[in-house]
């Protein structure tokens, strides 16, 4: 079983505290590697790689790291086939799918080659007589980047390409259970004249985390996880002195008004209620449905999932496994839970036929009608393919429920009334709307992040708050002498 190690100032590097992890493959249901888990010893060598490349890279002129930023672009376009094999093979996710993941990271690889205009500062000539003012944006030194299982490619190319464009060297910390993305963009990115020690991987679980949160020499950290995480990682960089972004969980309404187009309407939930499984934090998992549309609705929504194909990602499938068996046999729980609770059970996912090997961690799309508020179906995070109904008599009505959520990453309203779509956007508490959108993923040039739980921090990921979270800013005031100077004066400068 081959070991996927750290990458450390430009190489392999495989750890000597000796502890690994499993990495499955989970349409085989079978464990495919290992991962180094760090140690501090690991965490130590990768902060002092990264923060002994800083200098050389943060002098590095913009031309230079244009031409690396560049050819880093066109490497991973030109391989991207390569890497979502890799993200298939770990994670489940079906082939097409990776490859679109991967394409919107390539957005923001090519937004991050903006840089030269985006680090820009102002000038200010003769602010007072003689006396000049203008600003720089420099980077922060080493940061850190933790990231999520359900994303292994897109969500560090939110963070790095945009970070290391400004200045600054990084360690990336990937998640422990599809690790190999990480590796492999670290790579091209040598091969694309990056240099060593700029771009760090360190694998590894809670004990890299810390070691990283609580580093003297790491200067901000990027997380994006599970809410109860991000709150950990908010609260414990902000008291050792970091900045911190940390992007939480999600529960993502479509609001459905009845006069929807309502086969549009019925694609896009299927569409973005079990794309990669339900596994991404802008799937829809509630359907709200202003009355009297449910019944029509979920008549159309079922019968496109009963075309649904479930299988081996590597196979023409429509939706792969789940990332692990714990995960899928939690997410399979809530469909009893929701029996329990009352609810209508419409279509089942478990016992699903798939195309693929038995031991696989497979659990089919799932449609759960008349769920109650209270119950845990509707107020947890389940992260599956799990979709649930939940009626309501008025606009009033289902947009109360959403702002009642604990979170506010995405939303969507299905509607031909453009007043009302307008009246959403105003009135509801989340950070990106779709309409007539069901996954309102913003475009690389808008930062992406959400309100409430689903954001700790005041910056949201790429985009122009990108570039004021990896930098920071100095104001400088000049004056060049000319013989005539003013002499001695105590009082407090004013400007003349
Ligand atoms: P997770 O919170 O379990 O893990 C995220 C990262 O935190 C991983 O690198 C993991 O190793 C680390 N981690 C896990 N437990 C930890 C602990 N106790 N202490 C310190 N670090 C720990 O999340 P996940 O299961 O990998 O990913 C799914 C979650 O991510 C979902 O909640 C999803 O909504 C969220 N997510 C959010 C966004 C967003 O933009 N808001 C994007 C993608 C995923």
């Amino acid at each position: 079983m081959t070991l996927i190690e750290h990458w450390i100032d430009g190489r392999n590097h495989p750890g000597a505290g000796g502890r690994t992890g499993p990495v499955f493959d989970p349409a085989r249901g079978v464990q495919q590697h290992e991962v180094a888990l760090a140690s501090d010893d690991e965490i130590a060598a990768a902060v002092a790689a990264a923060k002994a490349a800083f200098p050389g890279w943060r002098d590095t002129s913009i031309a230079r790291r244009s031409t690396v930023l560049f050819a880093f672009r066109e490497l991973l376009n030109a391989r991207k086939d390569e890497l979502a094999a890799v993200l298939t093979s770990e994670h489940g996710k079906v082939l097409s799918d990776a490859a679109g993941e991967i394409t919107r990271g390539l957005e923001v690889v090519e937004f991050a080659t903006g840089f030269p205009h985006l680090l820009k500062g102002d000038f200010t000539e003769n602010a007072s007589t003689g006396v000049d003012v203008y600003s720089l944006r420099q980077p922060l030194g080493v940061v850190g980047i933790i990231s999520p299982f359900n994303f292994p490619a897109m969500v560090p190319l939110w963070f790095f390409p945009i970070a290391i464009a400004a200045g600054n060297t990084v360690v990336l910390k990937p998640s422990e259970k599809d690790p190999s993305a990480a590796n492999w963009m670290a790579a091209l990115f040598k091969e694309a004249g990056l240099p060593d020690g700029v771009f760090n991987v360190l694998h590894g679980d809670k004990q890299a985390v810390d070691g990283l949160l609580t580093h003297p020499d790491v200067k901000s950290i990027s997380f994006v996880g599970s809410t109860p995480i991000a709150q950990y990682i908010y609260e414990t960089a902000s008291k050792h002195g970091k900045r911190v972004q940390a992007l939480g969980g999600a529960k993502n309404h479509m609001l459905v008004l009845p006069d929807a187009d309502l086969d549009l309407t019925a694609d896009a939930a299927v569409n973005a209620g079990f794309g990669s499984a339900g596994e991404r934090c802008m799937a829809i998992s509630v359907v709200v449905a202003v009355e009297p549309v449910a019944d029509d609705l979920i008549a159309k929504i079922t019968e496109r999932m009963a075309t649904l194909k479930v299988g081996d990602g590597r196979r023409s499938c429509d939706m792969g496994p789940l990332i692990t068996r714990e995960h899928r046999d939690k997410v399979a729980s809530y469909i009893d839970k929701a029996t329990e609770d009352g609810a209508d059970v419409v279509v089942d996912g478990r016992g699903i036929e798939v195309d693929g090997e038995a031991d696989g961690f497979w659990l089919g799309p799932t449609l759960i009608d008349k769920v109650p508020t209270t119950s845990h179906v509707y107020t947890d995070e389940i992260f599956g393919p799990v979709l649930s109904v939940v009626r309501v008599a008025t606009y009033e009505d289902g947009v109360a429920l959403i702002n009642s959520s604990q979170y506010g990453n995405g939303t969507a309203i299905f509607t031909n009334d453009g007043g009302a779509a307008r009246r959403f956007q105003n009135e509801v508490e989340v950070g990106m709307i779709g309409i007539n959108v069901p996954i309102p993923v913003p475009v690389s040039y808008y930062s992406f992040g959400g309100w409430k739980n689903s954001l700790f921090g005041d910056a949201k990921a790429y985009g122009p708050d990108a570039f004021h979270f990896f930098t920071r800013q100095k104001a400088v005031t000049s004056r060049w002498l000319d013989p005539s100077h003013g002499g001695i004066n105590l009082g407090f400068p004013q400007n003349r």
